[in-house]
Order: C-alpha cells, then sequence, then structure tokens
C-alpha cells in the first residue's frame, strides 16, 4: 500500500508542513498564527495561555499505546485509580486505554492543529500539570479560563479554534484542555480509513517514509476484528 501526501499528514506519518514554534512545538502555519491571536485575546482577559502538548508524530502515540498495552504505563479508571493488566479481560484493558489515548494513526494530534492548553497565571512556577477534568472544573485553577473558551469556542469567537472533546459520548473522555484548529482538519479524518491503519499497524507498508515504525500495535488482534465499531465510537469527527 502506498500513502499520498494527505494521508502521511492525517496519520502523524510527517510534519513536513508544520513550523517549529518552540515552546509550543510543532503547528500548521495557520494554526500557530490564529494562536497568536488567541493568547492576546486571553492575555487581555486576564489569562496566560499555555500549550502543554501539540503535534504528536505516529511514532509517538505507538509508544505511549504499546506502552500502556504492556502494562509498562500507568492505565487508569475514570476515577484515576490504577488499572492492573491482569486483572481485566484484554478487551477490558483495551478500551480503558482509548478512554485517555488515542489508537496510533488517529490521534488529533497527528495534525499541527490540534493543542492541549492552560494558564499558567493561575497556577505556581512548579505548579505539575496533570490535564485532569478537576482542574478545569469548579474548583480548580483553571476554571475560569476553561469557562472563557469554552464561552468563545461555542460562539465561534475563538479565531477558529473549538473544543472537539467537551461532552462525554461513551467514547473519549472529556477534554476541556483540547483546542482544535478547524479550518486546518478539513479532509483528515476521512484518510484514517481502517486499511489504513491496519496496513500502519502491522508494519505492512513498502514506502519509506520521514520517520520508521519498528514495531506492530500491541493488542492488534482484539483491534483488528472490532476496527469499524471502536473508530466510529473514539474517533470524533
Ligand atoms: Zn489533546
Amino acid at each position: 500500500m502506498n500513502l499520498d501526501e494527505l494521508t502521511l499528514k492525517a496519520c502523524g506519518l510527517t510534519s513536513r508542513d508544520l513550523i517549529d514554534c518552540g515552546g509550543d512545538g510543532l503547528l500548521a502555519p495557520q494554526a500557530a498564527q490564529a494562536l497568536v491571536s488567541l493568547r492576546a485575546r486571553a492575555k487581555r482577559a486576564g489569562f496566560r495561555l499555555a500549550v502543554a502538548s501539540s503535534f504528536r508524530s505516529y511514532s509517538r502515540q505507538l509508544a505511549i499505546f504499546n506502552a500502556k498495552a504492556r502494562g509498562q504505563r500507568l492505565v487508569t479508571d475514570e476515577r484515576d485509580r490504577p488499572i492492573e493488566r491482569t486483572r481485566v479481560s484484554e478487551e477490558q484493558y483495551l478500551h480503558a486505554i482509548l478512554r485517555f489515548s488515542a489508537l496510533p494513526g488517529t490521534s488529533r494530534h497527528h495534525w499541527g492543529t490540534d493543542l492541549d492548553v492552560w494558564d499558567s497565571a493561575a497556577v505556581a512556577n512548579d505548579y505539575a500539570l496533570q490535564l485532569s477534568v478537576a482542574e478545569y472544573g469548579h474548583s480548580g485553577p483553571f476554571y475560569d479560563f476553561a469557562m472563557w473558551l469554552q464561552e468563545k469556542a461555542l460562539q465561534d469567537d475563538a479565531e477558529g479554534f473549538y473544543l472537539p472533546y467537551l461532552e462525554d459520548s461513551g467514547g473519549v473522555a472529556p477534554e476541556p484542555w483540547h483546542l482544535s484548529y478547524r479550518p486546518g482538519t478539513i479532509g483528515l479524518r476521512e484518510r484514517q480509513t481502517a486499511d489504513v491503519l491496519d496496513a500502519l499497524w502491522a508494519t505492512d507498508l513498502a514506502q519509506p517514509l520521514d520517520s520508521v515504525i519498528e514495531e506492530p500495535l500491541e493488542l492488534i488482534h482484539i483491534v483488528r476484528p472490532h476496527i469499524d465499531s471502536l473508530l466510529s465510537r473514539y474517533v470524533v469527527t
């Protein structure tokens, strides 16, 4: 299977079109510009908009997913309690991972349009950011910032950004910190097809890539037969 440029982009296999924004990471040029404007407006409203995470490659997402699948990286339940790999079925374990981590090739962070943001003015300099729902909730330090952001995004007045994971639809857990630059995402979801993903996960591509994919996807034997339902449940369009 040979992948075209847009598919490579959609699945995090190239960062060729992205620009290095220093502490903000790699971003699509238009998203970077929109971020400058949004940050200036946040500042006027009393917030210091900081970026915790932006572009993430396929390889990076694969490393995260596989480490969780092997029990080498913490997997938690809804109430933040660790789940032991051996105490649940493989299928239950897969669903627990997918609540908080995307299947490699399907993350919105592959695009250079999506960012996780917080308000660094609301906490001390040595604050250890968790990106938890509690931090953005009523009694959390980022509540005012989250409300400001939601108000702007819901009125389509956030420089093109919106919040794709605001509500819990039973798939991905709510992520009030996840911003997406909508104009830059057009046409990308459609390229993350089951066929393309399957070839990537099985490292079954003849084509040379920018970054080498060292290993196949863990749990591929469970993912494969359920690919369509997993994509419709965990991949937000
Ligand atoms: Zn995110």
